[in-house]
């Protein structure tokens, strides 16, 4: 056989897809990945040892094979029916439908066919690689391009019990009970996966200053840029802010970010590293302005045209259609202080084991810290939850001692992966 003739039956294969075990990422064959140098086309066996998931930076090794989505469309059954489950076994409740509550609802239905699962969620609980929030301009993908399933088809596949549009309240520690705005759960082990939420600052009122941390603001600020090519101001070049700030390049806007800090990612990236990305931003028309803090954000008409001006401490001064203030994440404590819960920087968890300081309760993902310092990646997730899974179930887990979390810094202009503990 010619090598010619081999090369087309090479090619008749059909494209397969591989899944992030840690992320969700889906790389598929026909599609590469041109950002991370595989060009369309790549086979999963030519991906070199050194490539990088695009979204939290692990290697090829931890993809598995996938099937795609076993969802169907949304039906009318899944926000009202809520099945019971037995009185015997209260089973474990689980309060956030983001990527780390449904790790721990996947870690614990693998391990037991039976368990009772509640998932507790503010929103739908539609299930979407977070991290894809931070290339999906530059890309030109919708809200429903990044939605890989729907939260009712998942909790339908996994058994899992969803109460979808749920504010959880209160914990009731001693009676192992949770108030929530759509009734009250009783729990045999609770976990808390409700995330973080953006930081607020006075001199950036919340309607001037978008804050991007999930898929529903993201969706409102894609509306507001799909009208056309804008000014947009990003305050914190932090690794949220320079993702965004990239990313927004690459969509066609014109994007300046202010930092108080002398450079990008200061206290994530080396001097050379943080000069790579300017060098990127330089080709790209993104104006980075160094030690500049945020006196107030303001509006302005000018004309029939409402602008809003970002004034600095030291006078100068920047006009911009569209203001994005990505400052750092905090947590809303109340929940978790209701509990009577030790909480820091974060609710403080055991870093082996998960668990918080009051038995029967877990945490995991962007609401924990460990050694009072928050972990917000989304690598270590998949561990965390097969931790937690195992000690909810009395299973033996080797535990790992905490590792320095890898973290991808989506940034086209100079991808990099670092080490979450600057
Ligand atoms: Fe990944």
């Amino acid at each position: 056989m010619s090598a010619v003739l081999a090369a087309v039956l090479e090619d008749e294969r059909p494209w397969r897809q591989f899944i992030c075990r840690a992320c969700g990422y889906v790389y598929d064959e026909k599609e590469g990945d041109p950002d991370g140098g595989l060009a369309p086309g790549t086979r999963y066996e030519d991906i070199p040892d050194d490539w990088a998931c695009p979204l939290c930076g692990v290697s090829k090794q931890d993809f598995d094979p996938y099937a795609g989505p076993s969802s169907g469309p949304v039906s009318a059954r899944a926000v009202s029916q809520v099945p019971s489950v037995s009185r015997a076994r209260k089973g474990v409740v689980i309060v956030g439908g983001g990527h780390a509550g449904w790790s721990v609802a996947r870690a614990l239905r693998a391990k037991d066919p039976d368990v009772p699962i509640t998932l507790i969620a503010g929103d739908a609980a539609d299930v979407y690689p977070k991290p894809a929030l931070s290339l999906a301009f530059g890309h030109g993908k919708s809200a429903n391009d990044l939605i890989a399933s729907f939260g009712a088809d998942v909790a339908d596949d996994l058994s899992v019990r969803l109460v979808p549009h749920a504010f959880a309240i209160a914990i009731d520690a001693a009676r192992r009970r949770i108030r929530t705005t759509r009734g009250a759960f009783d729990y045999d082990a609770l976990v808390l996966a409700m995330g973080a939420r953006p930081i607020e600052a006075k001199t950036m009122p919340a309607d001037l200053c978008w804050r991007i941390n999930a898929l529903d603001t993201w969706t409102k600020l894609h509306a507001v840029l799909a009208r056309g090519p804008a000014r947009v101001a990003v305050i914190g070049a932090g690794l949220v802010g320079c993702e965004l700030a990239d990313d927004l390049a690459h969509a066609g806007h014109a994007v300046t970010v202010l930092d108080p800090g002398a450079r990008p990612l200061a206290a994530w990236a080396s001097a050379q590293e943080s000069q790579r990305l300017l060098d990127g931003w330089n080709r790209l028309g993104v104006r980075f302005m160094p030690s500049s803090a945020i006196a107030s954000v303001q509006r302005r008409s000018i004309g029939a045209r409402a602008v809003t001006v970002l004034h600095c401490d030291d006078g100068t001064f920047v006009d911009a259609d569209v203001v994005i203030a990505a400052i750092g994440l905090s947590i809303d404590a109340r929940l978790a202080r209701s509990a009577g819960l030790l909480v820091d920087s974060g609710i403080a968890v055991d870093a082996t084991t998960l668990a918080t300081s009051v038995p029967a309760i877990y945490a995991a993902g962007d609401c924990v810290s460990i050694d009072g310092r928050p972990c917000r990646f989304i690598e270590p997730i998949a561990r965390q939850a097969q931790a937690i899974a195992a000690a909810i179930l009395e299973q033996p887990f080797e535990a790992t001692t905490f590792k320095a979390p890898l973290v991808r810094l989506k940034t086209r202009s100079a991808p990099m992966t670092l080490t979450g503990r600057p």
